[in-house]
């Protein structure tokens, strides 16, 4: 057999499809993967079955004028800025092929949402990560002096994401300034990945986009905006009039997403936004992050409860998700999933919220039985 390239061996099963995987063979509680069991809204539904048999063929690979001005209204930015992606993934993969050049160094933060290390070390370029610091009574806190301490000459971009995949963590508006501030004396370009912009549970996250409009590009999903992530619809917000150069990559890679999909969103994002779409996901989501949270804490678990996304992550040693898909029936995601370069906390575990109430009480009750089972 000839040899596959090293860097096509990188890319093995990711731990989301793993546990995705074990927990249909085992009938568990999927709390693993992010995708939520909610359908997406029916305004968004009727839009593509509207558009199926209407709009069958290619697209421009920089995306459907009507979804690129929906986007841009909906972010404040101009339309023709816009690219739009088959999903985020496609974006940030998009983004690092034009962006970084062989041995380039990629900051990013660790944990680690898993395309990140993958995709830089794809287009050649050096990943480097910085860990946030964990404390059970202060949570997830950034540590600006490690990633000051670790731009070097050769350092290109800063590659951020808030809310915070997998620590919920919103980053504040100081936080954002100081990045801003090194990106700019070190003239780096800044990828601030923002696919769960409209969930949180506080203030309203800052958009990097707002503060360094000149460097930035931000990355969306409607896939995560509309609760309808297999239809692969993302896009990239890019600094002025850099749109036209991204879009010659991506349609070297997928060429355009699927049609009728990009009509449906073009349509549904301002119903979205006008009919208080977001507001009742956001309740929604904090009510179920509160019973999942609360029902962990009673099960000896410390909670690091997000101000954003719809995951949380906990400790509670002794646990591995490997026994809990397996015995107790309930998947998760293992901590260590998320760190490449530096040790994971013991006993860290992220569990989606995004799933129906029913499930996040099965999902408790079948962990209660196993703390009893084990104690
Ligand atoms: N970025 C982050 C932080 C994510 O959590 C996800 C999905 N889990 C993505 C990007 C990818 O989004 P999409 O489904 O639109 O490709």
């Amino acid at each position: 057999m000839p040899e596959l390239l090293p860097r096509a061996r990188s890319s093995s099963e990711s731990v989301f499809a793993r546990m995705s995987r074990l927990a249909a063979q085992h009938g568990a509680v999927n709390l693993g993967q992010g995708f939520p069991s909610d359908s997406p809204p029916a305004f968004l539904l009727e839009a593509a079955r509207r558009a199926v048999g209407v709009s069958d063929q290619y697209a421009p690979p920089v995306g459907l004028p009507t979804l690129r001005d929906a986007i841009g209204a909906d972010l404040g930015v101009d339309g023709a800025d816009v690219v739009v992606t088959s999903g985020a993934t496609e974006a940030l993969n998009v983004l690092a092929l034009a962006l970084y050049g062989p041995g380039d160094e990629v900051l990013m933060l660790e944990p680690v949402f898993d395309v990140y290390v993958p995709q830089a070390r794809l287009a050649g370029a050096v990943p480097v990560t910085v860990p946030m610091r964990l404390t059970d009574g202060e949570g997830w806190a950034l540590d600006l002096d490690a990633v000051r301490a670790a731009v070097t000459p050769r350092t290109r971009a800063l590659l951020l994401n808030s809310p915070y995949n997998p620590t919920g963590t919103v980053f504040t508006r100081a936080e954002l300034e100081s990045l801003v501030a090194l990106a700019r004396e070190c003239d780096l370009w800044i990828v601030s990945d923002e696919v769960y912009d409209e969930l949180y549970f506080g203030e309203r996250p800052v958009s990097l986009r707002d503060l360094a409009p000149e460097r930035t590009f931000t990355t969306g999903s409607a896939g995560k905006r509309l609760e309808a992530t297999g239809w692969r619809v993302g896009w990239i917000a890019c600094p002025p009039g850099l749109a036209g150069n991204v879009a010659a990559i991506r349609q070297v890679g997928s060429f355009c997403a699927p049609t009728p999909f990009q009509v449906a969103v073009a349509a549904a994002l301002p119903v979205a936004r006008r009919g208080g779409f977001y507001e009742g996901l956001r309740a929604e989501y904090g009510e179920r992050m509160r019973l999942l949270a609360g029902g962990l804490r009673d099960l000896g678990a410390t909670v690091f409860e997000p101000r954003g996304t719809y995951f949380l992550t906990a400790r509670r040693p002794g646990w591995s998700a490997e026994t809990l898909v397996e015995e107790a029936g309930v998947a998760v995601i293992p901590g260590d999933a998320f760190y490449v370069e530096h040790p994971a906390p013991a006993g860290l575990f992220r569990l989606a919220f995004c799933k129906s109430r029913d499930d996040l009480e099965r999902a408790l009750e079948r962990l209660e039985r196993a703390a009893h089972v084990s104690a």
